[in-house]
């Protein structure tokens, strides 16, 4: 027999082996350890065949089969084939990254009897001399950890690991095993812990929808900010579990906040599990393990969590779905959104897609009767929605990017004794420094782009390729000393907020200022102690928090993403300003938006503060089918990147040619460009781009295998880097 086997490597093929000897037929989803070249590699074993293209006594026989039952069920074997595929990814790399770390390195798909630490019974700090510092802080950390936490924990937390074999030495602390297992859930009084709220008519429809769903069923819950669309999830997921099944659901990036959570396990007595970039890989196998065995319920996660293996499936919820979060950027570029679709259809369950600001693709689906179209149009309780104003900042002079009559709207509203939040989708202290006397800005050497300026601490960065260097003294132009910041960014705002408003605390909220552990959730804890306060912020804000008390949400460059060279400017923009605007006036306060804009008459911008978005994704939509662009034409694009301008560029001119000459583009299939990149110097690397697009996706699927083989085999492929995206979400 041969084992055919995926391993995780660049080439778009699969590897053929023995059976070992004296062995039982392994079954496909099963880990192997095979001999790879000069090392040995751990791939999954595809299929058994009776035939190689290869000569038999020519195979190597596989070392050892790691599992006895798959570590892929049928659903997610054929989920990640069917992914690897479509995205024109190589199938052993894509089923790699399907699976825990651990896992891939070829752990044992168990539990572990994990060793926990915790401190000797009488322990105290004092024990330790201050000079030992890093063994008080270990001590420290356990004393906080009566129950235990294991060393991967520890090291986490900041603690080195390393010191514990002092600590026990001095009889401060000791080691146990620990066999972890899930809180036993008492179900029989129910799955409820706490009373669901009484719906409002449009939510009932909403989750008697979903109930009613029977088989494959997506649903799209389309509901402005503050309608309830999480109620509705809680109670679409009480009747899932009230049949004895699990619940997926998949949040963004940043919308997985502690309150989140909170909300779920308030409401359920049922396991919920969070599955988050802090875990540690121990953590994520574990649940792993109890999602597969179906003692987790409820599973949230970000994007890679559609790839937990669930035991009784009922329902996948995506919430925020039109988040390019779900988006994988690099390597292996699934959409988690439309994989939950593929997902839904093969166990046969409802998928629910929420969002305030649907993606102009799920609503088209809405449109051709795919997706059934669920509204919630008001908002829940007595919160009414914001104001919208679109204020003209035309011949004002602005002060770091604020007008003057913005300022005094926030006077008025701190005055009330409320919050504001200021939205700026840019960190640092400015996006240029630019030389007084000559014009000269200081450009990134690695990049098509300027320096941002930071002031905390003083250093320029290059957020595109994250160069760092000193502030220059001097032009490097003309040697003049008079280098001034052009343009503000959050920490400029947040400095002369505080200027204008000496006896508010300002809070910045971005990359920079929530980097160090827990310094964001002491800044919320601090708004929603609910004094008068200044929030500014980048897309951080914008997500998934709740701020009842503010009453003033401003949108300090509206036009940011207007006149983008993206097709899908129009639509981000429209996203961003309604998410920003839906953290406004959530309570018993009514909100105010105002968005600060040069182009106050700009007509999509009025479509989407007057009309709504609903009136806007028309609009936009029909743009889009006038310009035979997505959802309404299919888009792959091929990128290529080189060490010298030209190379990535003539590599595509001459992956079309071929194409051309060989006819293996079917008809309907265009190839626009290619192009350089927008920016087409990055991190050093030159880059050029091709769009494939057509109004058939077979069509498009059938061409970018060949093309993919094509650029294989170009003898120009070892200088220049390639990628194909398909259904790219930025250009
Ligand atoms: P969304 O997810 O659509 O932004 P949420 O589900 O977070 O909205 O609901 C917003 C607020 O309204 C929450 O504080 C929630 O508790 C409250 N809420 C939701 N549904 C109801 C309801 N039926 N009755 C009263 N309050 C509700
Ligand atoms: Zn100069
Ligand atoms: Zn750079």
């Amino acid at each position: 027999m041969i084992y055919r086997v995926a391993i995780p490597t660049p080439l778009h093929r699969l590897f053929d082996y023995r059976q070992p000897l004296n062995e039982p037929p392994a079954q496909p989803g099963c880990r192997v350890r095979v001999p790879f070249g000069r090392r040995e590699a751990i791939g999954i074993l595809v299929s058994i065949e009776t035939t190689s293209e290869f000569p038999l006594d020519k195979l190597k026989p596989v070392s050892e089969v790691l599992d006895q039952t798959p570590v892929f069920s049928d659903d997610l074997f054929a989920l990640t084939r069917w992914a690897a595929s479509y995205y024109q990814h190589p199938l052993g790399d894509a089923l790699q990254q399907a699976l825990p770390v651990l896992l891939r390195q070829g752990q044992p798909a168990r539990f572990a009897h994990q060793t926990l630490w915790h401190t000797a019974p009488d322990a105290t700090l004092e024990a330790i001399t201050a000079r030992a510092f890093r063994q008080r802080e270990l001590l420290q950390l356990l004393l906080e950890h009566p129950g235990g936490i294991s060393a991967d924990a520890l090291r986490a937390e900041g603690g080195d690991p390393a010191l514990l074999k002092s600590l026990q030495q001095k009889g401060l602390a000791q080691s146990f095993e620990h066999h972890p297992d899930l809180p036993h859930a008492d179900l029989t009084d129910g799955v409820i812990r706490e009373a669901p709220l009484t719906l409002h008519d449009e939510q009932a429809q909403a989750v008697e929808a979903i109930r009613a769903a029977r088989g494959f069923s997506p649903l799209l819950l389309e509901g402005v900010t503050g309608s309830g669309k999480t109620e509705v999830y809680l109670q679409a997921i009480q009747s899932c579990l009230e049949r004895g099944q699990q619940a997926l659901v998949l949040v963004p990036e940043i919308g997985l906040t502690p309150q989140t959570l909170s909300r779920f396990k308030a409401r359920f007595r049922v396991p919920v599990l969070a599955l988050h970039s802090g875990m540690t890989d121990r953590q994520r196998l574990d649940a792993w393990l109890w999602a597969r065995e179906g003692s987790a319920r409820i599973l949230i996660g970000t994007r890679s969590a559609i790839f937990t293996p669930l035991s009784r499936p009922g329902l996948i919820i995506v919430d925020e779905e039109h988040d390019s979060s779900f988006k994988q950027q690099d390597g292996f570029r699934y959409h988690a959104r439309d994989l939950a679709i593929f997902r839904a259809n093969q166990l046969k369950i409802p998928v629910v897609l929420g969002s305030a600001t649907p993606s102009l693709e799920s609503l088209q689906n809405t449109r051709s009767g795919r997706y059934q179209h669920l509204h919630l149009t008001r908002r829940a309780g007595n919160a009414t929605p914001p104001v919208f104003k679109l204020l003209d900042i035309r011949q004002q002079t602005l002060d770091a990017g604020l007008s003057a009559a913005l300022i005094s709207q926030i006077r008025s509203h701190l005055e009330q004794g409320t919050q504001v939040l200021l939205f700026l989708n840019r960190r640092g202290f400015s996006p240029a420094l630019i030389c007084h006397d000559c014009g000269t800005p200081v450009d990134c050497t690695r990049c098509d782009a300027r320096m941002t300026l930071h002031r905390q601490p003083p250093h320029l960065h290059c957020h595109h390729c994250d160069r760092q260097t000193p502030i220059p003294r001097a032009c490097a132009q003309c040697g003049s000393s008079q280098l001034r910041p052009a343009g503000s960014g959050t920490e400029r705002v947040e400095d002369r907020l505080q200027v204008h408003f000496p006896d508010t605390p300002v809070l910045r909220v971005d990359r920079d200022s929530t980097q160090r552990k827990h310094a964001l959730e002491r800044i919320m804890q601090q708004v929603h102690q609910g004094e008068p306060c200044i929030l500014v912020g980048t897309q951080m804000l914008a997500k998934g928090h709740h701020f009842p008390k503010v009453t003033l949400v401003a949108v300090l460059d509206a036009d940011a993403g207007l006149f983008s060279a993206d097709f899908r400017g129009m639509e981000k923009t429209a996203q961003l300003i309604l998410q920003v605007a839906g953290r406004a006036g959530r309570a018993d306060h009514p909100g105010e938006v105002v968005l600060q804009t040069l182009h106050a008459e700009h007509p999509m911008l009025n479509t989407l503060v007057h009309a709504g978005y609903e009136a806007f994704a028309s609009e936009e939509l029909r743009l889009r089918h006038a310009g035979y662009l997505p959802p309404f034409s299919h888009h792959a694009l091929i990128r290529a990147e080189a060490n010298r301008q030209g190379l990535a560029e003539s590599f595509l001119i001459s992956l079309r040619e071929l194409a051309q000459q060989q006819q293996l583009l079917p008809q309907g299939v265009q190839c626009i460009g290619p192009f350089p990149a927008v920016m087409e110097k990055r991190a050093g690397l030159f880059r050029a781009q091709m769009l494939m697009q057509s109004p058939h996706r077979p069509a498009l699927q059938h061409a970018l295998p060949l093309l993919t083989g094509l650029m294989q085999a170009h003898p120009e492929a070892r200088r220049v880097r390639w990628s194909i995206d398909v259904d790219p979400i930025d250009s």
